[in-house]
Order: C-alpha cells, then structure tokens, then sequence
C-alpha cells in the first residue's frame, strides 16, 4: 500500500460518509484530523484508527471552531494538504412548514460551515501554495425535488462557491472538487425533522428486497474510495466535479 503521508481535515467525520473516508485515507498513511460535534463518537474512531488521527469537536456552524480544527492540522503537522468540507444536514420540509429554525441551521452548516472551512484553509495553501479542497455536495445539487427545497438550496449553492474557487485559486496550485453523492447508507436520514417522510422512507425499504436495496443505496465507503482516488491525485490533475449514483438511482 502506498504511503502518501498527506494532512488531511475532514468535518463530519463523526459518521457516515465523513468516517470512512477517515478509515480509508488513514489506512492509505495520511494524516486524518477530524471534526464534528460528538465528542464520544471521534474519540472511538480515532482509537479504531491509531496514530494517524487526532480530533478536536467542532460545530462547522461556529467560524471560531472550523478556524481551530484547521489550526490544530497546522500546529500538529506543519501543513495542510487537504480539507475535506463534508458535514451537513437534511431537515427537509415543505416550505409552507416555514420552519425557520431549521432553514437557518441548514444554511448555516451546510453553506457557512463549508465557507468557513474555505476561509480558514485557503491562507495556509496560498503560502503553500498547494492544497486540496474537496466538498461532499449531492445529487441534490444537481435537481432539485419537493419537501427539498432548502436542502437542494444549500447543495446548489456549494456547487456554485466551489466552482468559483476553482476558478479563483487554479493559478494558484490549489485543486478543488466537488463530489456529490446519490443515496447512501447513513445517519443523514436521522437529520430528517419530518416524520411522514421518515415513515414514508422506511416503507419503500422495508418493501425491497435485499437485492433491491444493494443497486438502490452506496455504502459510504464507495463515497470514501471515490474522495481517496481524488487524493492521490497529482498536482496537475483537478477533479473539478464527481456524481456518484448507486445503479438503480433516477
Ligand atoms: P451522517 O449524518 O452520517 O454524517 C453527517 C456528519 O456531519 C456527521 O459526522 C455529523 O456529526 C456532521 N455534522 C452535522 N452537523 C454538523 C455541525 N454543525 N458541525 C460539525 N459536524 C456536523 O450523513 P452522511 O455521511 O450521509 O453526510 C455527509 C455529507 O454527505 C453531508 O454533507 C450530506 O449532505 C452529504 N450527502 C449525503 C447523502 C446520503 O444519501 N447520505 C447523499 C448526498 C450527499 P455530528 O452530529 O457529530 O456533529
């Protein structure tokens, strides 16, 4: 297995598609620092993981904090390599609910917390001038869907800051890439404040068949392999943009 011996920060890691991506990376010799509000949940992946990994709680909706997680890879390490921006939310709603509440929380992780990120990561790869910034978009940013809206928002508008950060900082020797997922096995779905649409989701899975559910669902750990191969990557080479569906997805 190569060692590629990169710094990488990595929000939402706590779970899903964010802790895979940590396994993975971690195993392949990078160095993985990893943020996200639970506490309990990283410090038993960084005791599955090793020396490899360090993490420091983080609420990406917080600018001091994602400022700290990025500061901690630079005190750590003396660098960093990449920022992956993957944290996020899924309240999903119709917008006749005007939960306003929620609109605000989604907005604020899922478009300031990559922001943030953005923000904190860019003064350390400018004097480096290297760097890798991926984000876990969606499918979501790609059409939109009802009781969506605002999920779809936030995921369209990643796409749009991530593309003007290509834009802005390829000169610049820094890469970024956005990787947008269709449906994959996690917690997402526990961030969902609508419980006719949990019982409407649990419905079509218990009425698939086994075979049914392996075309129609990722398992993080296909989003994990696609950000590794991003990753290893050479400096000249941008993946500028990645969709990454299961089989039987629309
Ligand atoms: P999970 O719910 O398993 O993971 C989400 C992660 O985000 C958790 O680690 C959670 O940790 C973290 N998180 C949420 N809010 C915050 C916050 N304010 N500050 C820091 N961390 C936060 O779901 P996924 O792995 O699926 O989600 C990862 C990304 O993938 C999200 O951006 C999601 O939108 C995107 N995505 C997911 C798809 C899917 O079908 N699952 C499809 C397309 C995109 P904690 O609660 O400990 O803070």
């Amino acid at each position: 297995m190569s060692i590629q011996n990169k710094v990488v920060v990595i929000t939402g890691a706590s779970s899903g598609i964010g802790a895979a991506t940590a396994k993975l990376l971690a195993k392949k010799g990078d160095k993985v620092v990893l943020g996200a509000r639970r506490e309990a949940r990283l410090k038993e992946l960084v005791a599955e993981i090793g020396e490899n990994a360090i993490y420091q709680v983080t609420d990406v909706a917080q600018k001091n904090e994602v400022q700290a997680l990025i500061d901690l890879a630079v005190q750590k390490y003396g660098r960093l390599d990449v920022l992956y921006n993957n944290a996020g939310i899924m309240p999903r709603e119709q917008l006749a609910d005007a939960k306003y509440a929620n609109w605000e929380k989604e907005i604020q992780t899922n478009i300031m917390g990559v922001l943030y990120g953005i923000g904190a990561a860019l003064p350390v790869m400018q004097k480096q001038q290297d760097g890798l910034i991926i984000t876990t978009d969606s499918v979501a940013g790609h059409v939109v869907y009802p009781e969506s809206a605002v999920y779809n928002g936030t995921k369209y508008a990643v796409r749009a800051i991530m593309e003007g950060l290509r834009q802005e900082e390829r000169l610049h020797g820094i890469r970024s890439t956005i990787v947008s997922p269709g449906a994959v096995s996690t917690e997402l779905n526990q961030t969902i404040d609508n419980p006719e649409m949990v019982a409407e989701m649990a419905k079509v899975f218990n009425n698939s068949t086994d075979e049914q559910r392996r075309m129609a669902v990722l398992d993080p750990e296909d989003i994990a392999n696609a950000v590794a191969y991003v990753v290893a990557q050479p400096k000249h080479v941008t993946i500028s943009d990645m969709l990454i569906r299961p089989t039987a997805q629309e």
